[in-house]
């Protein structure tokens, strides 16, 4: 064989891009992890049962494929969104989701656009599959260009709501107005809506060209399970059932999906906990003078200021001190429009009682 020369066989898409950059994960304890959006909490104990009964005493079940539609997942999310079983979709996350849409319905001609600040998978996303990727700025104070929205000429337009990383929530009446008026699909990114007021899943059935997604990661406490979800019309699932792997979620997270689902009372215990703990932060902020996004997520982006200024880099300052104190926040360094801020998830009582002794520690110079 001829010097084997790898670069040149990879696709052209592929060549020119890199990989999507994850929330760093670390692998020592001891951390007090508010960076990456999970929940403080344990999952249902229900979930634990469940998996548990699914491995059986020698987890003999395990041989078998699973359900390839994940059926009951797919009941189970219908029925907690009040729609047909046939709007409803079961992925591997739901960045698996994410990226399903982009393979069916993006190439080199069919783009995808979303505002910007948004989530920074999708642009990594497009790439891989050679799409042009188009981003519309917010005008000032998070405020929707929708002049510029409905003219993109995109295929697909993503919008994060609530969005990430501000954590802002848009009111129905946005969602409605961009998917009524935009010439393609609309992907409505609701990944933390178990923390907002309400969920676009209900426009679903009125409009044949919006995608719904949502994730059992930041609101249901299974970031590890890998559990995703989409709604749409049966059309769209149809389009995406054709593209996905032909078992794309195991044995363990369907039942755990469908478990986690099906107790609402233990999340809306939780989730509780977690809006009064943010409502608790955001107070904190005020009293810091600190300006940051009203949030209707479990994260608040904020810019924390020194001698009564805020820069990119006093925001790394502060990820720094933080992070040297085992404090672990989201810090996008590269991001133009966000890199003054920080990211924090909201944790446990005691989490947020250490982050806020260690804040009050930096601002006084210590
Ligand atoms: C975390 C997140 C996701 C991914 O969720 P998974 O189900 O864990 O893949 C998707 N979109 C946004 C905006 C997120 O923050």
């Amino acid at each position: 064989m001829k010097k084997f020369n790898l670069k040149s066989k990879i696709s052209n898409a592929v060549s020119k891009m890199s990989g999507y950059v994850p929330g760093e994960q670390p692998d020592s304890s001891g951390w007090i992890k508010l960076n990456t959006n999970e929940f403080p909490y344990p999952p249902s104990p229900k979930v634990v049962e469940a998996i548990a009964k699914e491995v059986g005493a020698n987890g003999a079940s395990l041989r078998l494929y699973p359900s390839p539609t994940s059926a009951k997942l797919r009941e189970q999310v219908a029925k907690y969104y009040n729609l047909p079983k046939e709007y409803a979709f079961g992925a591997n996350g739901s960045d698996d989701v994410l990226n399903l849409v982009i393979r069916a319905f993006a190439d080199d001609k069919k783009s995808i656009a979303t505002l910007d600040p948004s989530y920074s998978l999708y642009p990594v996303l497009a790439k891989i599959q050679g799409a042009n990727f188009i981003k519309i700025p917010f005008k000032k104070n998070l405020e929707i260009d929708f002049e510029k929205v409905k003219n993109c000429k995109a295929n697909v337009f993503f919008f994060t709501n609530p969005n990430a990383p501000t954590g802002f929530g848009f009111p129905i009446e946005v969602v409605e107005k961009i998917v009524s008026e935009f010439d393609g699909l609309v992907l409505v990114d609701e990944a933390y809506s178990p923390f907002a007021s309400y969920s676009a899943t209900s426009l679903v059935k009125k409009y044949p060209n919006l995608i719904v997604t949502g994730t059992s990661s930041k609101g249901w406490g299974l970031a590890g399970m890998r559990i995703g979800w989409a709604m749409a019309n049966p059309e769209i699932i149809e389009v995406l059932d054709r593209v996905r792997d032909s078992y794309n979620l195991d044995r363990l997270a369907q039942v755990a999906g469908v478990a986690a689902l099906s107790d609402k009372k233990y999340y809306a215990e939780k989730r509780k906990e977690i809006l009064s703990e943010r409502t608790k932060t955001e107070e904190f902020f005020d009293s810091l003078g600190w300006q940051y996004y009203k949030s209707s997520t479990n994260f608040i982006f904020f810019r924390p200021k020194r001698d009564g200024k805020s820069s990119a880099e006093i925001a790394k300052n502060l990820f720094e001190f933080l992070r040297s104190k085992k404090i672990l926040l989201r810090y996008f360094a590269s991001e133009k429009s966000v890199c003054d801020g920080i990211r924090l998830s909201i944790g446990t009582p005691a989490q947020m009682a250490s982050f806020k002794k260690a804040v009050l520690k930096w601002s006084k110079g210590k």
